[in-house]
């Protein structure tokens, strides 16, 4: 048993996206900031409605999924189809974007706390072009584990704790991701594991914490990515304060990555038969 270590930081860079949506981005700053299978990881949070009301209209994506996790807030996801999903407090909507989809992200509140993540995981090749297709996953759905006055609420994947195995709200995905949000009491210790085969990086976002390995205790950066060494399982210690931490890990997929913007294929002629495909409105066409 070897407990990962703090391998890279990615701090998170203040930008903005969609029409003025003032956000965090870490993995996806640039194609250098990445961990494969994901490509972006992006905390939106302000109760600031002016940082927030503009969200994210119209725009396309191809190639990968993007999983929405709203912590605080209420947002309502519309696409080319017809299709529309409410995202609210707790909730998670996994979309795959496949071969192509047109959506807006709007939020559908005029004040108080707009909270959550929005990360993109990649498809292999052979997946790529599958039709477009969501999960919208209520609160009540991702399983909540209790360990001692700490909680973990597992949106995707598996996770052995004692003798128990729990399932999370998906529990399918050829890169395995496991997608857990941390929530930890003041001064307690969490021992999770996490399979040496996947990559895994935990994102601090409430409180303070370190992480512990190898008889050494570091602290965990604030509303940064922390990108994990190898090893089998992760060890966390929560400071004076109660923390959240997302723990995020996946299996790399190993293929080259062409992106230009919301378009992620394996090569450039890929990226310019999607925006093609884009301009001529065929982007979600399955005869094109
Ligand atoms: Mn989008």
């Amino acid at each position: 048993m070897t407990a990962r270590n703090l391998q890279r930081i990615i701090p998170a860079l203040e930008t903005s996206d969609g029409a003025g949506v003032r956000i965090r981005r870490s993995l996806g700053q640039t194609q250098h900031a990445r961990m494969d299978p994901f490509l972006m990881l992006e905390e939106f949070g302000s109760d600031q409605a002016s940082d927030y009301i503009a969200g994210f209209p119209a725009h396309p994506h191809r190639g990968f999924e993007t999983v929405t996790y709203m912590i605080d807030g209420h947002m309502l996801h519309e696409d080319h189809l017809g299709n529309r999903g409410d995202l609210r407090t707790g909730g998670v909507q996994w979309m795959t974007a496949g071969r192509g989809i047109v959506h807006s992200e709007m939020p559908q509140q005029e004040s108080g706390l707009m909270r959550g993540f929005q990360l993109w995981l990649n498809l292999p090749a052979a997946e790529k072009m599958k039709p477009a297709g969501y999960r919208d996953i209520q609160p009540e759905e991702i399983p909540a584990i209790s360990i001692g006055d700490s909680t973990v609420r597992l949106i995707a994947g598996e996770l052995t704790i004692g003798d128990q195995t729990h399932t999370g709200a998906v529990s399918s995905g050829s890169t395995r991701p496991l997608y857990a949000d941390l929530q930890l009491a003041a001064g307690s210790r969490i021992e999770l594991p996490v399979a040496k085969e996947l990559s895994a990086l935990l994102y601090l976002y409430e409180g303070e914490a370190d992480l512990l390995a190898a008889d050494k205790q570091k602290p965990l950066p604030l509303h940064a990515a922390s990108l994990l060494g190898e090893g089998d399982r992760v060890v966390i210690e929560a400071g004076d304060q109660p923390c959240r931490i997302l723990l995020i890990a996946g299996q790399p997929i190993r293929e080259p990555v062409a992106q230009y913007g919301p378009f992620v294929m394996n090569t450039r002629e890929e990226l310019e038969q999607a925006l093609q495909d884009f301009r001529e409105g065929r982007l979600t066409d399955p005869a094109a």
